[in-house]
């Protein structure tokens, strides 16, 4: 027999154990040996081997329970093994599971009208949606339907964070993601997040559009000034560019509302939604109004899997459990509780702390977010250190304010870990 199929014909955890396919019973260490030698090092060594979730606690293959506050990085909305979501998609599944898009199914259309809904449209213009797998093609569809303006150039944040494929890195601020892959598509213009002036001196009528998300949340969660979405509409009307917002991140309930952008009363001309679309089922979208209903034609941009029935019964699901179970209320009640919390923690290393909603960082006043990740995961708290210098919260929608409390009670502690660990004296 192949090592493979021996380490596969262990115990399983999955199905009955005729049918299961994951095997189970390893050690944490052992799965960390076989990530090293099977799966590419693009994102280091996995800080644990996940094997379990439920609600909003993860289980790791040793056993130990974790308070999941990063849920997939924003994307497990509901919490895990939510009925709702697990219904839909095993239901789904096992009606109809994949079509193509030379056909349609019910659950992609349903899907789409909900989407389409979440912005108001333009004049009597319905709203129109394409969808995708993930956020870095939500943007890439974007990119290629701003470029259908005839304009060269692309206006995007400083900080901005739009996704790893070409052209979303390609928006990507950080120029370590950009500078190893040579000639990106372009030019895109990189302005200064929230400075009003600054926008109003690049967009030009060379400008396509401008892509910005109105919360950056690989920045360290920054949310834009207010004002500064409505001015970015009004410069972007003024010189015929289009205006994105990439919601990838902060949309779909994460600050309390649908869309982060929804109190600017700002109507945009796209918006681009991933990550908690699914509820941890892979799906994107790219959201359209007004003339960008019909900038990409027939034939001019096109998916196997986007639509996909699968992903999009999740992502009805999803919309269905925030409507039912009234998360929106939820998410600013308890991301209140969240921030005020790490704010009223007292403690030396906590700095400036930002939220929206239930995406949340808070600034360290010392470089040792890794050291202060690997503690709060010691004491069973699932964080990200998003910077050297500052954590990211972007727990499940369905995360109560006792849970919350858990976290902040137990933050003094973590953070006199993280210093010990990292030699600083308390
Ligand atoms: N846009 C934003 C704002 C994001 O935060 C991300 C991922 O973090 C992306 C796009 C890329 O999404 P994905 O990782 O699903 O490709």
């Amino acid at each position: 027999m192949s090592t493979a199929l021996q380490q596969t014909s262990a115990v399983h955890s999955v199905g009955t154990a005729e049918e299961s396919v994951v095997p189970a019973g390893v050690a944490g260490t052992e799965w960390v040996q076989r990530y090293r030698h099977a799966v590419m090092d693009t994102f280091g060594d996995p800080r644990r081997v996940l094997v379990r979730g439920e609600g909003v606690h993860v289980w790791d293959a040793d056993g130990r329970r974790y308070l999941d506050l990063l849920a997939g990085i924003a994307v497990n909305s509901l919490g895990h093994a939510h009925p709702l979501l697990v219904a839909a998609v095993t239901g789904q599944l096992t009606t109809l599971g994949h079509v193509s898009n030379f056909f349609a199914s019910p659950a992609q259309i349903a899907l789409a009208e909900r989407i389409t809904a979440l912005v108001p449209t333009v004049g009597d213009v319905p709203n129109r949606v394409f969808f995708t797998n993930s956020g870095a093609e939500a943007v890439e569809a974007a990119f290629k339907l701003v470029r259908r303006t005839g304009r060269p150039r692309v206006a995007a944040a400083a900080g901005s964070f739009h996704g790893r494929t070409m052209g979303a890195l390609a928006l990507t601020s950080k120029a370590a993601y950009r500078e190893p892959f040579g000639q990106l598509p372009g030019p895109v213009d990189f302005v200064p997040f929230g400075d009003v002036d600054a926008l109003d001196a690049a967009i030009t009528d060379q400008t396509a559009a401008f892509v910005v998300e109105p919360v950056q949340g690989e920045a360290g969660v920054v949310p834009a000034p207010a004002g500064y979405l409505a001015a970015a509409r009004r410069i972007t009307a003024e010189r015929g560019a289009l205006l994105v917002l990439d919601e990838v991140q902060c949309g779909m309930g994460r600050t309390g509302d649908w869309l982060a952008h929804t109190a600017s009363g700002v109507v945009p001309d796209v918006v681009t939604l991933a990550k908690g679309l699914g509820g941890g089922i892979p799906i994107g979208a790219c959201l359209t109004t007004g003339s960008a209903t019909s900038m990409l034609g027939r034939g001019q941009h096109g998916t196997t899997f986007g639509g996909n029935p699968v992903a999009a019964a999740a992502g009805l699901a999803v919309f269905a459990a925030i409507e039912r179970d009234g998360l929106l209320d939820q998410v600013r009640r308890v991301g209140a509780v969240l921030a005020d919390g790490i704010r009223g923690c007292g403690h030396p290393l906590v700095g400036e702390v930002r939220a929206a909603g239930l995406l949340i960082a808070f600034d360290l006043t010392r470089p040792v977010a890794p050291a202060v990740a690997a503690a709060a995961l010691d004491a069973g708290f699932v964080v990200n250190d998003v910077r050297p210098d500052a954590i990211r919260l972007a727990p499940p929608l369905v995360l109560t304010a006792d849970q919350a409390r858990e976290f902040t009670d137990a933050l003094p502690a973590v953070l006199d870990a993280a210093l010990l660990a990292a030699g600083i004296p308390a």
